[in-house]
């Protein structure tokens, strides 16, 4: 998409710090990490859903952050990583090609990251909802 960030990126008219490219998968450090070695991983063709991508593309986006992820703690010393994704606005996401956000952790590293409150559903609630759900993907 022309006006599209991140596809300049995959162009190469952005610079960006790439850590890992392939035919199908761009990957290159947030410009304003959550922490040391916070990196994205997109598909190279623009798109915003992921419904648009194939078994292939998906796979290979799993396959670099399996490596990524694999090196990583050698190089920064990090203990852990949040894998996400801010899916649509209102899941706060800012920039539309869709991307994975793979962010190091630490122990006590104080980021604020997946340290949502739980909320307390009964099994059976849990259950209605698993079953909605399991319904709509039939
Ligand atoms: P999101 O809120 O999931 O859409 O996150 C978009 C991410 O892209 C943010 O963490 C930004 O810091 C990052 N970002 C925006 N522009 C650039 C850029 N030119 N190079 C690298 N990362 C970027
Ligand atoms: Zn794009």
């Amino acid at each position: 998409m022309s006006d599209c960030i991140f596809c300049k990126i995959v162009e190469g008219s952005i610079p960006s710090s790439i850590v890992f490219e392939d035919d199908t998968v761009y990957s290159f450090l947030d410009i304003n990490p959550a922490s040391k070695g916070h990196f994205l991983v997109i598909p190279k063709k623009h798109v915003e859903d992921i419904s648009e991508l194939g078994d292939t593309e998906i796979t290979a986006i799993f396959s670099a952050i399996r490596k990524l992820t694999k090196a990583l703690p050698d190089v920064l010393g990090n203990t852990g990583f949040n894998i996400l994704m801010n899916y649509g606005k209102d899941a706060g996401q800012i920039i539309s090609h869709l991307h994975f956000h793979i962010i190091p952790r630490k122990k006590e590293d104080g980021l604020g990251i997946a340290g949502w409150n739980h909320l307390k559903f009964s099994g059976d609630h849990l259950n209605e909802i698993a079953k909605e759900i399991a319904e709509a993907i039939k």
